[in-house]
């Protein structure tokens, strides 16, 4: 027979550490590998499958980095004629001779003798003569074939996350269509018999699905193929049947609601019976019953039901996790060390994301305050704030003037 100090004892079982539960689905997780080409617009955010190397020196030709007048420095004298023009894409094809010069456009090729440009500021012209200020600088304003990038070059690392910068500069290199990693399938569920959608009347006790709207805005990501499926009721057999069709479909499941102990809660049931958890329940606040595991092929994740664990699992738990099935290169998110200017409550055990607001005063220092009521189904102190503040296990509570840690959202 057990007794009393025992049963403590396993209740009191320490749950697993968000940062414990990160390395395991980090561990768990291999990133996706097949890749398609797509053209250069689309790659935008998304992961590139290789290295991209310049096809070509850029600039690819000298040109001038002013408007002005090229001359070659050896022929140079006070006063120079002027003997054509160089446009911007179409340049002057002579040569220069002595005491000879071109007016010159910002972008246009240098004729091949030219080495130096001269800024119209500091001319005065009398028809074709040009008449250079005594103290010009001879050998500037000329960009040089290759100074920006050279031939074989890498312009990008592979699983390189592509930017807007990238964009331009795989452009200004010729490159038209660039190979990247394939999309990753969503299929994110809600589930809850008390749940209606949008433009149903709400009848006592019913309430609006909320998570799926957080979650359609959440998963807005070029390198996501996103699916909405729904509510599901709380039925066993109804979730089984819908979630295993739904594992062989998609790469990743969502779903929210469900995951705890209820009588209604069945998720971690299922993908025990269909799949093999990898955990369930984790030291984090708010966001205790969260699920993980495979279907299949399939990674599940089943998200608690109220609305603020479901976007605080998802920053923390979630997003890092799809971020590494993309092949994304992942940074760790930045920390910052705050001064707190509110008294934040707090009970040991679980490691808190409390909602809070951060600004930097004049002086430089961050300061944080908390948003207001911390309970679990209060979303308007969510949609204020700009930072979780991250008080680990051991943390009782937080006076006014202590420092903490914030990351942001
Ligand atoms: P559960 O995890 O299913 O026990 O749900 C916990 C709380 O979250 C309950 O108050 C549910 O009504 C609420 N909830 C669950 N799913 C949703 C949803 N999709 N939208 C809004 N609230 C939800
Ligand atoms: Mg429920």
């Amino acid at each position: 027979m057990m007794n009393l100090e025992s049963c403590v004892a396993i209740e009191k079982k320490p749950l697993l550490s968000v940062e414990d539960a990160q390395q395991r689905i980090h561990a768990a997780i291999v990133p996706l590998i097949e890749s398609e080409i797509v053209p250069l617009k689309q790659a935008f955010g998304r992961v590139l499958s290789q290295p991209i190397f310049a096809p070509m020196d850029l600039p690819t030709a000298r040109n001038s980095a002013m408007d002005g007048y090229a001359f070659a420095s050896e022929n140079f004298s006070a006063t120079l004629t002027n003997v054509g023009t160089s446009w911007a894409g179409k340049p002057f094809d002579g040569v220069l001779n002595s005491s000879e010069c071109v007016r010159i456009f910002t972008g246009a090729v240098l004729p091949d003798n030219a080495d130096s440009v001269v800024m119209q500021e500091l001319v005065t012209v009398n028809g074709t003569q040009i008449e250079f200020l005594a103290d010009v600088k001879l050998q500037k304003n000329v960009r040089e074939i290759g100074e920006d990038v050279r031939v074989g070059d890498e312009l990008c690392s592979a699983n390189k996350t592509v930017t807007a910068v990238d964009l331009g500069l795989l452009a200004s290199a010729g490159v038209k269509n660039v190979s990247v990693i394939r999309r990753l399938k969503i299929g994110y569920f809600s589930t809850g018999d008390e749940l209606v959608s949008l433009g149903t009347r709400l009848t006592h006790g019913k309430i609006y699905d909320s998570n799926r709207y957080s979650l359609y805005g959440l998963l807005q990501n070029p390198c996501y193929q996103v699916i909405d499926g729904g509510v599901i009721a709380d039925n066993k057999a109804e979730l089984r049947r819908v979630l295993s069709h739904a594992a062989t479909e998609f790469d990743v499941i969502i779903t929210t609601g469900g995951a705890s102990v209820g009588e209604a809660d069945f998720i971690k049931e299922i993908l025990d019976e269909c799949g093999e958890v990898n955990f369930w329940k984790i030291a984090i606040k708010p966001g205790k019953p969260l699920a993980f595991g495979k279907m299949g092929v399939c990674y599940f994740f089943g998200l608690p039901g109220n609305p603020v664990a479901v976007t605080t699992t998802f920053d923390i738990i979630v997003k890092p996790a799809l971020a590494r099935l993309t092949g994304a290169i992942v940074n760790k998110p930045w920390q910052l060390t705050a001064v707190c200017t509110t008294p934040l409550k707090k009970s040991r055990g679980r490691q808190e994301y409390q909602r809070g607001f951060l600004q930097q005063i004049d002086s430089g220092e961050f300061q944080v305050a908390s948003t207001g009521l911390q309970g679990s189904h209060i979303l308007s102190t969510v949609n204020i704030a700009n930072c979780y503040i991250v008080l680990p296990l051991e943390c009782s509570g937080v006076k006014i003037g202590e420092s903490v840690i914030v990351v942001l959202i």
